[in-house]
């Protein structure tokens, strides 16, 4: 069992009362990181925002963080790349540290840069591989599109047919959640077949938590390589990449990392590749060895960590931002932030299925797994009956939460600075509305 996962509270205590509610704000020894952050209003009050597994709330130390660059920038203009507070050649590696401790890695193994999906795609020009029968790709059937289409459009890259290249692990039968056994399953099924394994560490539709490290390991015993899209693991759920063995993996900052719309992405390369010089990789001058870089010489000598996978110079203003969010999370820290996680996720739990068991016309079904384990924040919730008139009503009263087709509303409350009392909340609109 992974250490993260183990409490000494795990069976405290819940009741559906705002006395209980607030009681547990206070003793929460992270209660005053949400006054960091600006929450939308509604009616004059904050909105119980629980779409930060979507877009983060903005902290309120990103904009003077912005105007510094802005202010350097005015100030020095080219200088800037060297005279700037924060020089701006060697922006991002500000971010090796407080990445390296957040995804569970080495200094070298980190870099922010990027788009997710940019990334995703850089990352499998390197570890998809294909040759001979040794070309599928294992992935989850109903991954996020963007997701789904960059698969497609590498194995079509490599001039195969995503029909008979991917291969989709779904749930079973009345089932939502995909099981590890059968997981395990179709990589011993497939094990001459597969060059790569990429699933989403938590999927986005379920908030399921996958067993990273047993399915790296099963991966790497069939010869395959073995990455994670971490867009709904990043800042959600403790990770040890490094220890885990992973190839590679990539995640957007802008969700549970709260670094604004588009932000920057985040990549790891696990150590065994990064010095590599023959690994395949598409170039560009922020990867080639900084001493040399600006000789402007033919020949590109890669810098041995993963910021040779770095092409185009550093995009100072989104990392401004990126840089105010992740000192909050370096200070609150991420185990600190799973304690909370794994208690409130818990009585968001609590609170639906007691509403759930006296409501009317609809009924819920937690479609997220119950074991904290195998969960991060998020539960989404199978709404039977007049799903979108609940969500509607939701809205209406304030609750900023996530409506996926055909009929799930996700809700995520988020450690950082979500409150017990936000949950509570929650729990009496949705008794109102059903
Ligand atoms: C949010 C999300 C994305 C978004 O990709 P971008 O390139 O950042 O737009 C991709 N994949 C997954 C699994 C996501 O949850």
């Amino acid at each position: 069992m992974p250490e993260f996962c183990q409490f000494n509270d795990q069976n405290m205590e819940y009741s559906f009362s705002e006395e209980f509610a607030k009681q547990a704000d206070e003793q929460d020894p992270l209660k005053a990181y949400r006054e960091q952050y600006l929450f939308p209003q509604h009616n004059g009050e904050p909105c119980i925002y629980f779409t930060g597994n979507s877009l983060g709330l903005q902290p309120k130390t990103a904009k003077a963080a912005l105007e510094q660059e802005l202010d350097d920038w005015a100030k020095h203009g080219v200088e800037g790349h060297f005279d700037a507070k924060n020089p701006w050649f060697s922006y991002h590696e500000l971010f090796t540290h407080p990445l390296a401790e957040l995804v569970g890695a080495k200094p070298e193994e980190v870099v922010a840069m990027n788009g997710l999906t940019t990334n995703l795609h850089l990352l499998m020009v390197s570890f998809y591989q294909p040759y001979g029968s040794r070309y599928k790709i294992l992935c989850e059937g109903k991954a996020f599109p963007s997701d789904q289409y960059a698969l497609e459009s590498q194995v079509r890259f490599h001039g195969y047919q995503p029909e008979d290249a991917l291969i989709e692990l779904h749930p079973r039968e009345g089932e939502h959640t995909i099981r590890l056994e059968d997981t395990l399953k179709a990589i011993e099924d497939h094990k001459d077949e597969i060059a790569l394994i990429m699933i989403g560490g938590v999927n986005y539709y379920t908030g399921q938590l996958w067993d990273m490290e047993t399915i790296t390991k099963a991966g790497h015993e069939i010869g395959a390589k073995v990455g994670w899209d971490l867009a709904h693991g990043a800042g959600n759920v403790p990770l040890k990449l490094h220890d885990w063995g992973v190839d590679f993996a990539a995640w957007c900052s802008y969700k549970y990392l709260n670094s604004g719309p588009g932000s920057i992405s985040g990549a790891f390369i696990h150590e065994k590749h990064v010095t590599n010089k023959n690994l395949i990789r598409f170039a560009g001058w922020w990867g080639q060895d900084k001493e040399t870089r600006f000789l402007m010489e033919k020949g590109f000598n890669p810098i041995p960590t993963a910021e040779s996978w770095q092409l185009s110079n550093a995009p100072v203003f989104a990392m401004a931002i990126h840089k105010a969010a992740l000192d909050i999370f370096q200070k609150a820290g991420i185990n600190n932030l799973r304690k909370k996680a794994v208690k409130l996720t818990g009585y968001l739990e609590y609170v639906i299925q007691q509403v759930s068991e006296k409501s009317g016309d609809v009924s819920f079904e937690i479609i997220t797994p119950t074991n904290p384990e195998e969960r991060g924040c998020q539960l989404s919730i199978l709404c039977h009956g007049k799903g979108k008139e609940l969500f509607d009503f939701l809205t209406q009263n304030g609750v900023i939460a996530d409506w996926r087709e055909p009929n799930v509303i996700r809700v995520a409350p988020v450690p950082m600075y979500n409150s017990f009392m936000d949950v509570y909340r929650f729990g009496k609109i949705l008794e109102q509305a059903s």
